[in-house]
Protein backbone atom coordinates (compact mmCIF):
# COMPACT_ATOMS: atom_id res chain seq x y z
CA UNK A 1 0.00 0.00 0.00
CA UNK A 2 2.89 2.46 0.21
CA UNK A 3 3.29 5.00 -2.26
CA UNK A 4 7.22 5.28 -1.30
CA UNK A 5 7.67 1.72 -2.99
CA UNK A 6 7.83 1.91 -6.49
CA UNK A 7 6.21 -1.80 -7.19
CA UNK A 8 3.84 -1.75 -4.51
CA UNK A 9 0.20 -1.63 -5.88
CA UNK A 10 -0.52 1.65 -4.86
CA UNK A 11 2.30 2.68 -6.84
CA UNK A 12 1.16 0.68 -9.85
CA UNK A 13 -2.00 1.78 -9.77
CA UNK A 14 -0.76 5.63 -9.79
CA UNK A 15 1.30 5.23 -12.60
CA UNK A 16 -1.96 4.46 -14.76
CA UNK A 17 -4.13 7.59 -13.52
CA UNK A 18 -6.20 8.90 -16.15
CA UNK A 19 -4.78 5.76 -18.22
CA UNK A 20 -6.56 2.37 -17.12
CA UNK A 21 -7.43 0.84 -13.83
CA UNK A 22 -5.66 -1.52 -11.86
CA UNK A 23 -6.64 -5.05 -10.49
CA UNK A 24 -5.85 -4.55 -6.63
CA UNK A 25 -5.43 -7.15 -4.02
CA UNK A 26 -8.44 -7.42 -1.34
CA UNK A 27 -6.37 -5.58 1.03
CA UNK A 28 -5.85 -2.95 -1.06
CA UNK A 29 -9.49 -2.63 -2.48
CA UNK A 30 -10.82 -2.87 1.08
CA UNK A 31 -8.56 0.34 2.25
CA UNK A 32 -9.29 2.67 -0.82
CA UNK A 33 -12.76 1.66 -0.35
CA UNK A 34 -12.56 2.55 3.49
CA UNK A 35 -11.07 5.56 2.82
CA UNK A 36 -13.54 7.01 0.23
CA UNK A 37 -16.46 6.31 2.58
CA UNK A 38 -14.61 8.23 5.08
CA UNK A 39 -14.53 11.03 2.70
CA UNK A 40 -18.16 11.53 2.25
CA UNK A 41 -18.77 11.46 5.84
CA UNK A 42 -16.09 14.17 6.62
CA UNK A 43 -17.50 16.32 3.80
CA UNK A 44 -13.80 15.45 1.76
CA UNK A 45 -11.53 16.63 4.50
CA UNK A 46 -10.30 13.05 4.41
CA UNK A 47 -9.00 12.22 0.68
CA UNK A 48 -6.83 9.70 -0.07
CA UNK A 49 -5.93 11.65 -3.27
CA UNK A 50 -3.81 13.80 -1.63
CA UNK A 51 -0.82 12.68 -2.81
CA UNK A 52 0.29 15.20 -5.45
CA UNK A 53 0.00 17.86 -1.74
CA UNK A 54 1.73 15.39 0.15
CA UNK A 55 4.94 14.82 -2.25
CA UNK A 56 4.91 18.70 -3.34
CA UNK A 57 5.59 19.89 0.28
CA UNK A 58 7.93 16.90 1.08
CA UNK A 59 7.16 16.49 4.72
CA UNK A 60 9.85 14.48 6.39
CA UNK A 61 12.13 13.99 3.04
CA UNK A 62 15.47 16.10 2.21
CA UNK A 63 13.03 18.04 -0.26
CA UNK A 64 10.74 19.14 2.49
CA UNK A 65 9.80 23.30 1.46
CA UNK A 66 7.21 25.44 1.96
CA UNK A 67 5.88 25.63 -1.91
CA UNK A 68 4.44 28.86 -3.67
CA UNK A 69 0.65 29.43 -3.47
CA UNK A 70 0.59 28.87 -7.37
CA UNK A 71 2.44 25.57 -6.78
CA UNK A 72 -0.33 24.74 -4.48
CA UNK A 73 -3.58 25.49 -6.37
CA UNK A 74 -2.07 23.96 -9.69
CA UNK A 75 -1.42 20.44 -7.45
CA UNK A 76 -4.90 21.17 -5.74
CA UNK A 77 -6.51 20.35 -8.75
CA UNK A 78 -5.69 17.20 -8.64
CA UNK A 79 -7.37 16.51 -5.12
CA UNK A 80 -10.83 14.87 -5.88
CA UNK A 81 -11.48 11.68 -4.26
CA UNK A 82 -14.83 11.66 -6.29
CA UNK A 83 -12.12 10.87 -9.09
CA UNK A 84 -11.34 7.12 -7.48
CA UNK A 85 -13.13 4.76 -9.97
CA UNK A 86 -14.40 1.58 -7.93
CA UNK A 87 -14.86 -1.21 -9.55
CA UNK A 88 -16.26 -3.94 -6.42
CA UNK A 89 -17.07 -6.93 -8.58
CA UNK A 90 -13.37 -7.07 -10.22
CA UNK A 91 -11.67 -5.18 -7.46
CA UNK A 92 -10.50 -2.64 -9.92
CA UNK A 93 -9.57 0.94 -9.05
CA UNK A 94 -8.95 3.62 -11.71
CA UNK A 95 -7.85 7.29 -11.05
CA UNK A 96 -10.09 9.64 -13.48
CA UNK A 97 -7.34 12.17 -14.61
CA UNK A 98 -3.85 11.89 -15.59
CA UNK A 99 -0.96 12.91 -12.31
CA UNK A 100 -3.86 12.19 -9.45
CA UNK A 101 -2.26 9.54 -7.41
CA UNK A 102 -3.44 7.78 -4.09
CA UNK A 103 -1.65 7.56 -0.70
CA UNK A 104 -3.33 5.55 2.13
CA UNK A 105 -0.93 7.42 4.69
CA UNK A 106 -4.02 8.03 6.73
CA UNK A 107 -5.45 4.64 7.07
CA UNK A 108 -3.27 2.29 6.03
CA UNK A 109 -1.60 1.52 9.89
CA UNK A 110 -5.18 0.92 11.12
CA UNK A 111 -5.92 -1.54 8.84
CA UNK A 112 -2.45 -2.83 9.23
CA UNK A 113 -3.12 -3.31 13.13
CA UNK A 114 -6.94 -4.97 12.81
CA UNK A 115 -4.73 -7.72 10.33
CA UNK A 116 -1.88 -8.26 13.30
CA UNK A 117 -4.83 -8.94 15.55
CA UNK A 118 -6.53 -11.16 13.09
CA UNK A 119 -3.36 -13.17 13.28
CA UNK A 120 -2.82 -13.24 16.86
CA UNK A 121 -6.51 -14.48 17.31
CA UNK A 122 -6.13 -17.02 15.05
CA UNK A 123 -2.77 -18.21 17.07
CA UNK A 124 -5.21 -18.46 20.34
CA UNK A 125 -3.44 -15.02 21.67
CA UNK A 126 -6.07 -13.63 23.97
CA UNK A 127 -3.97 -10.80 25.04
CA UNK A 128 -1.80 -8.35 23.75
CA UNK A 129 -0.84 -4.91 22.98
CA UNK A 130 -0.09 -4.02 19.31
CA UNK A 131 1.77 -0.68 18.83
CA UNK A 132 2.59 0.48 15.46
CA UNK A 133 3.54 3.92 16.48
CA UNK A 134 0.43 6.02 16.96
CA UNK A 135 -1.66 2.77 16.51
CA UNK A 136 -2.00 0.88 19.45
CA UNK A 137 -4.73 -2.43 19.78
CA UNK A 138 -4.85 -3.61 23.42
CA UNK A 139 -6.48 -7.15 22.31
CA UNK A 140 -8.64 -8.69 25.17
CA UNK A 141 -7.86 -7.64 28.50
CA UNK A 142 -4.11 -7.76 30.86
CA UNK A 143 -3.49 -11.20 31.70
CA UNK A 144 -4.58 -10.26 34.99
CA UNK A 145 -8.09 -9.53 33.38
CA UNK A 146 -7.97 -6.31 34.09
CA UNK A 147 -8.36 -3.32 31.38
CA UNK A 148 -5.32 -2.48 30.18
CA UNK A 149 -3.91 1.18 30.83
CA UNK A 150 -3.05 2.82 27.84
CA UNK A 151 -1.23 6.39 27.80
CA UNK A 152 -2.12 9.54 25.58
CA UNK A 153 0.89 11.14 24.28
CA UNK A 154 1.71 14.57 25.08
CA UNK A 155 1.57 16.47 22.30
CA UNK A 156 3.86 19.46 23.33
CA UNK A 157 6.60 17.22 24.39
CA UNK A 158 8.85 14.58 23.32
CA UNK A 159 7.59 10.82 22.78
CA UNK A 160 7.08 8.96 25.92
CA UNK A 161 5.65 11.30 28.25
CA UNK A 162 2.04 10.99 28.42
CA UNK A 163 -1.05 13.69 29.23
CA UNK A 164 -2.96 11.26 30.63
CA UNK A 165 -4.27 7.56 30.54
CA UNK A 166 -7.41 5.51 29.69
CA UNK A 167 -8.52 1.93 30.56
CA UNK A 168 -9.47 -0.30 27.76
CA UNK A 169 -10.29 -3.92 26.89
CA UNK A 170 -10.03 -4.91 23.38
CA UNK A 171 -10.02 -1.32 21.66
CA UNK A 172 -8.05 0.37 19.43
CA UNK A 173 -6.84 3.29 20.26
CA UNK A 174 -4.93 5.82 17.53
CA UNK A 175 -3.62 9.41 17.90
CA UNK A 176 -3.26 11.87 15.17
CA UNK A 177 -0.88 14.97 16.34
CA UNK A 178 1.12 17.81 14.63
CA UNK A 179 4.31 16.55 16.61
CA UNK A 180 5.76 13.22 14.90
CA UNK A 181 6.24 14.80 11.35
CA UNK A 182 7.31 18.07 11.09
CA UNK A 183 9.37 21.47 10.23
CA UNK A 184 9.71 24.96 11.05
CA UNK A 185 10.14 27.85 8.96
CA UNK A 186 10.03 31.41 10.11
CA UNK A 187 8.65 30.38 13.31
CA UNK A 188 5.63 28.09 11.79
CA UNK A 189 5.17 24.64 11.91
CA UNK A 190 4.31 22.92 9.00
CA UNK A 191 3.34 19.16 9.15
CA UNK A 192 2.30 16.09 7.87
CA UNK A 193 -1.89 16.28 7.67
CA UNK A 194 -3.19 18.44 4.88
CA UNK A 195 -6.29 20.06 4.81
CA UNK A 196 -7.57 19.04 1.23
CA UNK A 197 -9.71 22.63 0.84
CA UNK A 198 -6.56 24.65 1.03
CA UNK A 199 -3.49 22.24 0.11
CA UNK A 200 -1.95 23.56 3.61
CA UNK A 201 -1.36 22.02 6.63
CA UNK A 202 -4.41 21.42 8.77
CA UNK A 203 -4.06 24.91 10.61
CA UNK A 204 -6.75 23.98 13.70
CA UNK A 205 -7.20 24.82 17.00
CA UNK A 206 -6.33 20.89 17.66
CA UNK A 207 -2.69 19.82 18.40
CA UNK A 208 -3.99 16.00 18.50
CA UNK A 209 -7.00 14.16 18.25
CA UNK A 210 -7.10 10.48 19.74
CA UNK A 211 -9.53 7.76 18.47
CA UNK A 212 -10.75 4.53 20.54
CA UNK A 213 -13.15 2.71 18.45
CA UNK A 214 -13.21 -1.10 17.49
CA UNK A 215 -11.58 -1.00 14.23
CA UNK A 216 -8.59 0.21 14.09
CA UNK A 217 -9.00 1.01 10.43
CA UNK A 218 -12.05 3.31 11.50
CA UNK A 219 -9.61 4.69 14.40
CA UNK A 220 -7.09 6.13 12.21
CA UNK A 221 -9.25 7.14 9.54
CA UNK A 222 -10.86 9.69 12.09
CA UNK A 223 -8.47 10.50 13.88
CA UNK A 224 -6.55 12.16 10.84
CA UNK A 225 -10.40 13.32 10.32
CA UNK A 226 -11.07 15.02 13.00
CA UNK A 227 -7.37 16.41 13.13
CA UNK A 228 -8.72 18.48 9.74
CA UNK A 229 -12.27 19.16 11.03
CA UNK A 230 -11.15 20.88 14.12
CA UNK A 231 -12.88 20.73 17.44
CA UNK A 232 -16.41 21.44 16.85
CA UNK A 233 -17.24 19.58 13.78
CA UNK A 234 -15.01 16.98 15.22
CA UNK A 235 -16.48 16.14 18.26
CA UNK A 236 -20.13 16.64 16.30
CA UNK A 237 -18.95 13.63 14.33
CA UNK A 238 -17.64 11.51 16.80
CA UNK A 239 -20.45 11.67 19.33
CA UNK A 240 -22.56 10.75 15.86
CA UNK A 241 -20.63 7.27 15.28
CA UNK A 242 -21.95 4.79 17.60
CA UNK A 243 -19.27 2.67 19.26
CA UNK A 244 -16.69 5.13 19.17
CA UNK A 245 -15.13 7.96 21.50
CA UNK A 246 -12.58 10.53 20.82
CA UNK A 247 -9.82 12.81 23.34
CA UNK A 248 -9.03 15.88 21.97
CA UNK A 249 -5.86 18.39 22.97
CA UNK A 250 -5.82 22.01 21.87
CA UNK A 251 -3.63 24.36 21.36
CA UNK A 252 -4.17 26.05 24.79
CA UNK A 253 -4.24 23.10 26.50
CA UNK A 254 -7.22 21.97 27.17
CA UNK A 255 -8.59 18.16 27.10
CA UNK A 256 -11.95 17.27 25.47
CA UNK A 257 -13.51 13.73 26.44
CA UNK A 258 -16.41 12.44 24.28
CA UNK A 259 -18.99 11.55 27.45
CA UNK A 260 -18.55 7.50 26.38
CA UNK A 261 -15.20 7.42 27.51
CA UNK A 262 -14.96 10.18 30.57
CA UNK A 263 -15.17 6.98 33.18
CA UNK A 264 -12.71 5.54 31.33
CA UNK A 265 -10.07 9.22 31.32
CA UNK A 266 -7.63 10.11 33.91
CA UNK A 267 -5.85 13.46 33.02
CA UNK A 268 -2.45 13.37 34.81
CA UNK A 269 -0.74 16.09 33.25
CA UNK A 270 -1.43 19.67 35.17
CA UNK A 271 -0.47 21.38 32.41
CA UNK A 272 -3.59 20.39 30.76
CA UNK A 273 -7.26 21.25 31.91
CA UNK A 274 -9.83 18.86 31.50
CA UNK A 275 -13.03 20.34 28.99
CA UNK A 276 -15.68 18.57 31.64
CA UNK A 277 -18.88 20.29 30.00
CA UNK A 278 -18.97 18.38 27.12
P1 LIG B 1 0.61 9.13 11.12
O1 LIG B 1 1.06 8.65 9.78
O2 LIG B 1 1.55 10.09 11.76
O3 LIG B 1 0.18 8.03 12.04
P2 LIG B 1 -2.09 9.99 10.25
O4 LIG B 1 -2.79 8.72 10.42
O5 LIG B 1 -2.79 11.17 10.81
O6 LIG B 1 -0.66 10.06 10.91
O7 LIG B 1 -1.86 10.18 8.70
C1 LIG B 1 -1.07 11.18 8.15
C2 LIG B 1 -0.76 10.80 6.73
O8 LIG B 1 -1.95 10.77 5.95
C3 LIG B 1 0.15 11.77 5.99
O9 LIG B 1 1.50 11.44 6.17
C4 LIG B 1 -0.28 11.62 4.55
O10 LIG B 1 0.34 10.50 3.98
C5 LIG B 1 -1.75 11.34 4.67
N1 LIG B 1 -2.63 12.52 4.61
C6 LIG B 1 -2.35 13.81 4.93
N2 LIG B 1 -3.43 14.59 4.79
C7 LIG B 1 -4.44 13.78 4.37
C8 LIG B 1 -5.81 13.99 4.03
N3 LIG B 1 -6.39 15.18 4.11
N4 LIG B 1 -6.52 12.91 3.62
C9 LIG B 1 -5.96 11.69 3.53
N5 LIG B 1 -4.68 11.43 3.83
C10 LIG B 1 -3.93 12.46 4.25
MG1 LIG C 1 -4.90 8.40 10.54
Amino acid sequence: MSVNIKTSEISKLNAKAGISGKKLSVDTYSVIEKSVKYSKLTGGALDATIEPIVSLWGIGTDKERVPSKKEISEKLKLVDYRDIILDKKNSMVKLKRANQAIDLGAIAKGYTADEVKKVLLNNKVSSAIINLGGNIYAVGSRPDGKDWNIGIQNPLSTRGEYLGTINVTDKSIVTSGNYERFFIKDGIRYHHIFDPSTGYPANQQLISTTIVSDKSVDGDALSTSTYILGLDKGLKLIESIKGVEAIFVTSDKKVYVTPGLKSKFKLTNEEFTYEKGR
